[in-house]
């Protein structure tokens, strides 16, 4: 009697496995879905960064964005660029929206529109351990280290002088260049700068918040279809917790 229930059991489970992967399998279905092409800078990490396998984009961004296009019945490609292209290349067509920790801000909202916000970004300031740099108004005649493009750099190149301030194509090398002694501080957001500081020894982020900045994904203004459906799937994923989980996933409580 066992034994038969036992097998009996086994079939209902093939049965059922097969019936899943049936119905998992969309390939077919994917290439007839329209595409949502999002352009971000994979190396701002927990935001977006590679997996171990070095080729796929993962993140806060890219979980977020598969969440929206899944609403919208879309399959998200993501193409990965320099930060300093990324509004060009929504603005002319490449890419169909941006998400890439992407402050709000007039002048960008002159040529671009933003999504709703979505998370909240500070800009930090890392220093090495023995710096002699404690507060945002010991930076003045430092050299300082940014992101090219980034709202740190415009904060920076404003207040303490284009002369003072070295940009780089990424945090990652900013914060090289602080290493090696190139720059005296690095200026960038507070997850990323998290991250680098937990890869490098020798490093800390100062206990001041230089700027508190909001978070949104952008689209081209001649896209205003793409942002109301986007806003749309957005909103819904706030309220049935789809983002809080995908942030609480990558930002751990302190
Ligand atoms: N939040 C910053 C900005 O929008 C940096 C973003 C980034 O480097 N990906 O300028």
């Amino acid at each position: 009697m066992k034994k038969i229930f036992a097998l009996i059991l086994a079939i209902l489970m093939v049965a059922s496995l097969a019936a899943c992967g049936g119905s998992n399998d969309a390939t077919t279905a994917d290439d007839s879905k329209p595409e949502l092409v999002m352009g971000t800078n994979a190396a701002f990490p927990p935001y977006e960064f590679y997996d171990e396998d070095g080729e796929t984009i993962i993140g806060i961004d890219a979980e977020i964005a598969q969440a929206v296009a899944d609403k919208l019945g879309m399959t998200l490609t993501i193409k990965d660029m320099e930060f300093d292209s990324l509004l060009t290349a929504v603005q002319s067509g490449a890419v169909d929206i941006v998400f890439a920790g992407l402050t709000v801000n007039e002048e960008r909202k002159q040529s671009v529109d933003f999504s709703m916000t979505y998370a909240t970004g500070v800009q930090v300031i890392i220093v090495k351990e023995d710096s002699e740099i404690a507060t945002v108004d010991d930076l003045a005649g430092k050299t300082i280290g940014v992101q090219a493009g980034t709202t740190g750099d415009i904060y920076c190149t404003d207040e303490f002088g284009q002369e003072n301030v070295k940009q780089f194509t990424n945090g990652a090398l900013a914060v090289a260049a602080l290493q090696n002694g190139q720059v005296d501080c690095v200026v960038i957001d507070n997850e990323p700068a998290k991250s680098f500081v937990a890869s490098n020894d020798g490093l800390k982020i100062l206990d001041t918040e230089y700027a508190v900045e909001d978070y949104a994904a952008a689209i081209s203004k001649d896209n205003t279809e793409l942002t109301a459906k986007v806003n749309e799937a957005m909103e819904a994923l706030k309220a049935d917790g789809t983002i809080d989980k995908i942030l609480a996933k990558y930002i751990k409580a302190e």
